[in-house]
């Protein structure tokens, strides 16, 4: 039977609850333990794939094609393991399956209500991604105290009240505010906030606070009596310079242990050490590198979590920092922001906005020889580039974005031209590419088949295909039962390669994505002033 680790948060959202969830995972994991981890997310919205990134940051995709919570993205990175769409629920997708239910007569008689028939789904979707595993972690999103949250804590308090003491754990993770002028941290908050938990039943047996300053004896002492827990249970959590040291710093202190003991767990192995040497490349890197992130949502911190997380592990490859610039492709002065770029990269994204802005950081890096990486929109505006300023197909567009386009280079296919309803209906999860010989791709990938994720609902035109090939921007991948364009590759150019699908969520830092790295390392050969030379036609595959 696996045992169960809940994870709350107080005082305030936003402090890195997901982070502090995998770092547990990965300690346990590290101990020999098979875990998994799972986000309950408290809104209505059935996933986060309507939602804007700048309401909920990043959505990540899972293997399976589910548009889940960006902290699966952190769970993946942190755990090295593929989560699914089981690893994400939202109260929209716990009220949509017990409505359904109810329309179809399974209550019949009955008063449908929260307790028990929404607590009851709940605890039954968490026991089924917890199968097969050791242990599972389950976050709860938002703060302890908000009506949206309040099921899904009470679910967390009868389960832990079905599978006995011994197989649960509450982990609380909480803010300890610094006041300059007093020049402390102050426990109040937390002292409330754990108070809110206890209205609700539960008892946290594990406290993280998280704090700008180092949490001193005395105030951990103040804390465990507070709250009730022993000393040892009172983890700190500062501000570190990478989110993949956490799992080092909850280490040095002990909450492997902690966490064991309490869950009366016995480990296996003790497998840190890999982890801990990535994490002191990470803070010493011997190199620098500058990249230009082109997009629309450069306000927003998470809006291209997963890919600012690949450009990292990508620099890990090579032994470099990787300097990210947000660069706002709706803003004036395109040009001047994008000096001294060793390479730029132009994620995903829907809607007009920004689009031109875009075209211009593409056509800086074709001409200037400045390496490039299109992710998705990236990509289908690299074919837009093309053919506008190469083939000279005047204002050459996407259907996205101008439906009476005279040159439609990207459109939609007809199967989804069909579609009317926006929720979870594009081209969505893992699809196999056929990479073609003697590419860019293949020489990173090493490989002439690979499995990449996608979400998208436009795609290259084929009636360009060819036309666009023969000029120089060549289709290096594709996925083959449909003949659709999956990487482009421009000849003659150091590094300059666009994909369809999104490799961002692939990677982790444990296992740079082979593109990422092969990405850093053509910009690294640039600031080098050591730029690969341009590299000639591909062989046919
Ligand atoms: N808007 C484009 C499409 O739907 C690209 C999507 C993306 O970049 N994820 O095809």
């Amino acid at each position: 039977m696996s045992k169960f680790v809940f994870v709350t948060g107080g005082v305030v959202s936003s402090l890195g609850k997901g982070i502090s969830a995998a770092s547990l995972a990965k300690l346990l994991q590290g101990r020999g333990l098979k875990v998994t981890l799972l986000k309950c997310d408290p809104y209505i919205n059935v996933d986060p794939g309507t939602m804007n990134p700048y309401q909920h940051g990043e959505v990540f995709v899972t293997e399976d094609g589910a548009e889940t919570d960006l902290d699966l993205g952190h769970y993946e990175r942190f755990l090295n393991v593929d989560m699914h769409h089981t690893n994400n629920f939202t109260a929209g997708q716990v009220y949509e399956t017990v409505i359904a239910k109810e329309r179809r007569g399974e209550f019949l008689g009955n008063t449908v209500q929260v307790i028990p028939h929404i607590t009851d789904e709940i605890k039954s979707r968490i026991r089924l991604a917890a199968k097969g595993h050791d242990v599972a972690i389950v976050e709860i999103g938002g703060t302890v105290g908000d009506i949206e949250s309040l099921p899904f804590v009470e679910a967390a308090r009868q389960l832990g009240l079905e599978v006995g003491k011994e197989n649960v754990l509450y982990v609380h993770v909480t803010l300890l505010p610094y006041i300059r002028a007093s020049e402390e941290l102050k426990t109040k908050p937390t002292q409330h906030s754990v108070g809110k938990l206890r209205e609700i039943g539960i008892n946290p047996d594990l406290i993280i606070c998280r704090s700008e300053k180092p949490v001193t004896p005395d105030l951990r002492a103040k804390i465990a009596m507070f709250c009730s827990v022993h000393k040892e249970a009172v983890v700190q959590a500062p501000d570190v310079s990478t989110i993949y040291e956490v799992p080092v710093v909850f280490q040095k202190q002990g909450v492997d242990e902690q966490v064991l003991m309490l869950l009366r767990q016995r480990a296996t192995g003790k497998d840190f050490d890999s982890w801990k040497s990535m994490v002191e490349r990470l803070k010493n890197p011997r190199h620098e590198v500058n990249i230009v992130l082109a997009g629309k949502y450069t306000g927003v911190k998470d809006a291209y979590k997963s890919v600012d997380e690949a450009l990292v592990h990508g620099g890990l490859a090579h032994d470099a920092k990787v300097k990210i610039r947000y660069v706002d492709t709706a803003a004036s002065d395109l040009q001047g922001s994008l000096e001294g770029a060793d390479g730029i990269i132009v994620p995903g994204g829907f809607g007009d906005r920004g689009i031109e802005g875009k075209l211009l950081a593409i056509q800086a890096a074709r001409e200037g020889l400045i390496p490039y990486f299109g992710l998705c929109l990236g990509m289908q505006l690299a074919v837009i580039e093309y053919a506008r300023n190469v083939l000279k197909l005047a204002n050459a567009n996407s259907t996205e974005f101008d439906e009476a386009t005279r040159y439609p280079v990207i459109d939609i296919l007809p199967e989804q031209k069909k579609v009317t309803v926006k929720g979870a209906t594009m081209r969505l999860g893992s699809y196999p590419c056929t990479v073609r010989k003697g590419s860019l791709a293949h020489r990173a990938y090493g490989a002439l088949t690979v499995n990449e994720r996608h979400r998208h609902r436009f795609e290259m035109n084929n009636k360009y295909r060819k036309l666009i090939e023969e000029a120089g921007l060549q289709v290096t991948g594709t996925f083959a039962p449909k003949d659709l364009a999956e990487i482009v590759e421009l000849r003659d150019h150091p590094w300059f390669l666009a994909t369809q699908f999104h490799p961002e969520f692939k990677s982790r830092p444990e296992v740079p994505h082979p593109l990422f790295s092969a990405f850093i390392g053509a910009a690294l050969a640039r600031a080098r002033g050591r730029a690969p030379r341009p590299q000639g036609t591909y062989a046919k595959s």
